[in-house]
């Protein structure tokens, strides 16, 4: 029986996420993130194990029918996937959060009623276009399916619990923390 709250967060990659998560969670202690499986390539900084675990197109295919997935999928030509029973251990002791796409999240939802959706927003796609071209290392052929998806994603906000806007990191963190201090404790 699993006893934390299980929360959600999407938004488009290059729309500052991973650094809204990591002040997050080093404010909120219980607040643990779940390792998503991925058969893309890790970026230089990644950590298998730690930011993803990266695995074989394979051993993804098997993972999924094995149903070790809570939800996955397949965009921007790399499969994405939730191990479950990771998750499981995890919300025995924690809350935890999922960096997961709309897809994948309206399955959670489905399958998990009472977690909590929050999708953020760049300020603008013009934005989210520079951020990604910032990073520099994506593919002009990934940037244009990373965009095309990016627009997809935002229309997708309508049915999440909570949208908030990252203009400003502070603020954004903030309005996340206050979200999750409201759910889970
Ligand atoms: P990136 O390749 O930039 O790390 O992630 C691309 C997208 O995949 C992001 O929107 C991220 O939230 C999503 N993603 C990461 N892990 C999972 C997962 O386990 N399941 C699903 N459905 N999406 C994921």
């Amino acid at each position: 029986m699993s006893s934390g709250k299980l929360f959600v967060i999407s938004g488009a990659s290059g729309v500052g996420k991973g650094t809204v998560l990591s002040r997050v969670m080093e404010v909120r202690e219980d607040l643990k993130f779940s390792v998503s499986a991925t058969t893309r390539p890790p970026r230089p900084s990644e950590v298998d194990g730690v930011h993803y675990y990266f695995i074989s197109m394979e051993k993804f295919q098997e993972m999924v029918e094995k149903d070790e997935f809570l939800e996955y999928d397949l965009h921007a030509k790399a499969g994405y996937g939730t191990p479950l029973r990771q998750l499981e251990e995890k919300l025995r002791t924690w809350n935890v959060v999922l960096d997961i796409e709309p897809m994948g999240a309206k399955i959670v939802k489905q399958k998990r009623p009472d977690a909590v959706l929050i999708f953020i927003m760049p300020p603008s796609v013009e934005e989210l276009e520079r951020r990604l071209w910032g990073r520099g290392d994506t593919s002009d052929e990934q940037i244009a399916l990373r965009m095309e998806r990016a627009k997809w994603e935002m229309d997708q906000r309508d049915w999440y619990d909570y949208t908030v806007v990252n203009d400003d990191l502070d603020r954004c963190v903030e309005e996340v923390l206050k979200i999750i201090a409201e759910k889970a404790d």
